[in-house]
């Protein structure tokens, strides 16, 4: 309902841009709330649009189907951060959308969100601007090794290439030049040696309560997130200091909505922050089962104007995805009725059509009153979809 109030009424429609498995999360938390959900996704086999009242699968630069979208909504949100800008801010002349499309258009760009955090004086790794594969160089403040990124639409750790010595430079250029199109940007960053990889959740109303969900602590398996551990182990100290730079991040972009501050810690302390997320993330799939209000109901709340909820931790958790043929493996009577056995363990699937390797297919949250408990039956289920040999760590290609 539109109206003069800022609170939108359970009975309207909330629309999210993009349809996978955190959009589908965002719809069931919506309908339990009364709201009917409208989703956009290009991708007809995208799992929100199964949860839609109204779901659309043309391309983002659709004209009708955005005036579709927008006439029928009383708000706007997303769950990835590849939306093209100008849908979004056609939707803003329109209808609120949430996190603001100022905030999608620098958050979605490495290079723009890095130069916006460096000059808010956040910590992040030394870095520099690729312009074009003719000019790249490695300068001495970001040395070797160093990573190389493209500045947009990279995820899961693609379009990501390290670089281990001056021998290789000519080796990126010429990766370069095949990625290269018109207009092509890519971040070289120094690579740091972190201790643990963190991560943090915000949630902000438009009222600018801001609340943060405990730190977690995250393994990556080639650049794809595996398994995120909560509470992180770490000193109560860092967990604080993480907790707080995050909640900065978000106040300084002025954000409405849920934020993920993603953040490397130093074996010397010292924290950095790798990169921000204006939407509910992969490492706060937990809040669904281990917290009072998941991650996904407060988007929700917080895109509704609504009052933020609890963001309490009920119970220790560790929870590990199932990517690609993973799904296969639980989903077999026998890995299924061995994983059903465990107490605490929930079982997520996606509901995805086709399993592609790399591709998130669902996770599995185990929830442990002791930390000790939840960690090593992770670990049984981690060693039991790998066979003997667990992957290597190192997320980025080699050249
Ligand atoms: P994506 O958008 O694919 O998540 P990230 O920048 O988060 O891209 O990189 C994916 C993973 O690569 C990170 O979670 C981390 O494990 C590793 N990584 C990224 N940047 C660095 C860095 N500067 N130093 C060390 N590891 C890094
Ligand atoms: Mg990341």
């Amino acid at each position: 309902m539109r109206g003069t109030s800022s609170v939108i009424e359970p009975g309207s429609m909330l629309g999210v841009l993009g349809g996978g498995q955190l959009g589908a999360m965002f719809a069931e938390a919506g309908r339990r709330f009364g709201y009917r959900i409208a989703v956009w996704d290009p991708d007809p086999d995208a799992p929100a649009l199964k949860l839609a009242d109204l779901p659309l699968t043309a391309p983002f630069t659709d004209s009708s189907s955005l005036a579709v979208f927008a006439g029928s909504i009383s708000v706007a949100t997303y769950e990835w951060e590849n939306i093209p800008v100008a849908t979004g801010e056609a939707l803003e002349q329109r209808v609120p959308v949430r996190p603001a499309t100022r905030i999608l258009k620098v958050l979605q760009n490495r290079l723009e969100q890095k130069t916006f955090l460096a000059s808010k004086g956040f910590p992040v790794a030394p870095f520099r601007a690729v312009l074009s594969p003719d000019t790249f160089a490695v300068p001495e403040d970001i040395g070797f090794p160093c990573l190389c990124k493209t500045a947009t639409a990279g995820y899961d750790g693609k379009g990501q290439w390290r670089l281990s010595g001056p021998d290789e430079v000519h080796l990126m250029q010429e990766q370069l030049r095949r990625y290269d199109q018109q207009g092509s940007r890519w971040v070289l960053e120094r690579f740091l040696s972190f201790e643990k990889e963190l991560s943090v959740l915000v949630v902000r109303a438009a009222d600018v309560d801001c609340r943060t969900y405990p730190a977690v602590e995250n393994l990556h398996e080639t650049g794809i997130l595996r398994t995120t551990r909560v509470p992180a182990e770490i000193e109560p100290s860092a967990a604080e200091r993480a907790v707080d730079l995050a909640a900065s991040v978000v106040k300084a972009l002025e954000g409405v909505g849920v934020f993920c501050v993603e953040m490397f810690l130093m074996s010397d302390g010292r924290l950095f922050i790798n990169e921000v997320a204006p939407r509910p993330h992969n490492s706060g799939h937990y809040t669904l089962d281990a917290c009072t209000v998941s991650q996904f109901e407060q988007q929700v709340r917080a895109v509704c104007g609504l009052p933020l909820g609890e963001v309490r931790l009920l119970c220790p958790a560790v929870m590990v995805n199932l990517i690609g043929e993973d799904l296969i493996r639980v989903g077999s009577e026998e890995g299924l009725i061995n994983l059903l056995r465990i107490p605490g363990a929930t079982l997520h699937v996606y509901g995805k059509r086709a399993v592609r390797p790399g591709r998130k297919m669902g996770h599995v949250t185990f929830l442990s009153e002791k930390p000790g408990e939840a960690w090593a039956r992770a670990l049984a289920l981690r060693r039991a979809l790998a066979g003997p040999e667990l992957p290597e760590t190192a997320p980025q290609k080699r050249l």
